[in-house]
């Protein structure tokens, strides 16, 4: 495939080959454990579904296309994509992980690095020079969303990979929230990309899966001997599913961007509600990188209610079209509250969300009648 294509292109024809034997447009689902060999060691490139399997390898082309680089591996999981990466440290070794991150990354650092010797910083990267500060003789990896979840606070990237490489130590950004439509942390500087595929990337909540991407073949080699050695890999028919889900990434995002920006800005001057927090309004405090580091705002709104708690919790039992759930970035609008759900691992600790935060994930649905539901919800709260 012509790399020079535009994402939008990418998404729909990267590694997404016809079929040579029967000219099938969709690659097939190759719902297969082990390959032919024609004589001992002699084989077509595939040997055992763990190492590697051609639905895979399609979903992987495409994912490597669209981060614009030229490895890619496909998961299990968002978290197993995660726990291969942290699988390169060594007990001993320290990592720095922004103060911010998905639940389920703060449980991994709390409850199996730590418990494993390695040694563990949460820093606030919306400030790169508090990463100098933290950084150790024995740092090895920096973990970094942004747009955070659920604060969603940006990083600079470039910034950050700048201090990071300077010290020999890895960046890795968990690139989720934006997805590789609005954000490309490879061409920023970044040498891991993580992706929750289960999200954006699938965008129809029917899958759960994980995604690295990266450009060095060194450490793209120790990321897959790690893998398939580990075993945390998806089933064929759920790459298939991820791919098909892929094409209209582009389309997606536009609405995504489109519907959050609109609701965001009405948000804002809503009496119910003492603060709307999303990267595409001025007065977010990191507008201005957003408006350089990404191709737009993305679809996550978080809200801090006027009434606390209270009122969050009531507004996510009143809402109908945005349904209660945890998860984010699929075509249907969901609306949560993160201290009860999503970031409960985090609830007691000094990374704690404000309990009068609702998160928002805007779906792809027409804006007025999103409107209407948060509108009708939000009434006398
Ligand atoms: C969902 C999510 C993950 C974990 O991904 P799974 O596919 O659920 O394992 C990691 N990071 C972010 C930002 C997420 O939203």
């Amino acid at each position: 495939m012509n790399n020079n294509y535009k994402i939008e292109t990418l998404a729909i024809h990267a590694g997404q080959e016809p079929d040579p034997t029967t000219g099938a447009i969709m690659s097939p689902i190759y719902q297969t454990s082990t390959y032919v060999q024609m004589d001992i060691g002699e084989n077509q490139g595939y040997i055992y579904s763990r190492v590697d399997n051609p639905t895979r390898t399609a979903l992987e082309t495409n994912l490597a296309a669209l981060e614009q680089d030229n490895h890619a591996l496909a998961f299990s999981s968002g978290m197993a994509a995660t726990n291969n990466v942290m699988s390169l440290l060594h007990s001993g070794d320290h990592v720095v992980i922004g103060d911010d991150v998905y639940g389920g990354t703060y449980r991994l650092a709390n409850d199996i690095l730590i418990p494993n010797k390695i040694e563990v910083t949460f820093v606030d990267l919306t400030e790169p020079d508090a990463l100098q500060q933290a950084i150790c003789s024995n740092t090895k990896l920096v973990w970094l969303e942004t747009p955070t979840n659920p604060n969603l606070k940006l990083a600079d990237i470039a910034a950050v990979a700048e201090i990071a490489h300077a010290h020999n130590i890895l960046v890795a950004v968990d690139n989720t929230f934006a997805s590789p439509y609005l954000q490309q942390p490879l061409t920023l500087g970044a040498d891991i990309v993580m992706h929750s595929v289960t999200k954006y990337l699938g965008g129809h909540s029917d899958v759960i899966m994980g995604a690295l991407a990266l450009n060095d073949a060194e450490l793209y080699e120790k990321l897959h001997l790690i893998q398939y050695t580990t075993g945390s890999i998806p089933a064929p028919q759920d790459c298939w599913l991820a791919s098909r889900g892929i094409k209209t990434l582009a389309l997606r995002m536009e609405r995504h961007c489109q519907n959050a920006m609109a609701l965001a800005q009405w948000l804002s001057d809503h009496p119910a509600i003492e603060r709307a927090i999303y990267p595409g309004l001025p007065d977010h405090p990191q507008h201005e990188l957003a408006k350089r580091q990404m191709r737009g705002f993305g679809g996550m709104i978080s809200i801090i209610m006027q009434g606390g708690e209270s009122a969050a919790r009531k507004l996510v039992k009143k809402t109908k079209l945005f349904t209660l759930a945890v998860s984010l970035g699929g075509v249907e609008s969901l609306i949560e509250v993160p201290i009860g759900m999503t970031h409960a691992s985090s609830a007691d600790s000094e990374i704690a969300v404000n309990p009068a935060l609702v998160r928002l994930s805007v779906g792809i649905e027409h804006i007025n009648d999103l409107q209407t539901d948060l509108a009708a919800a939000l009434a006398g709260l």
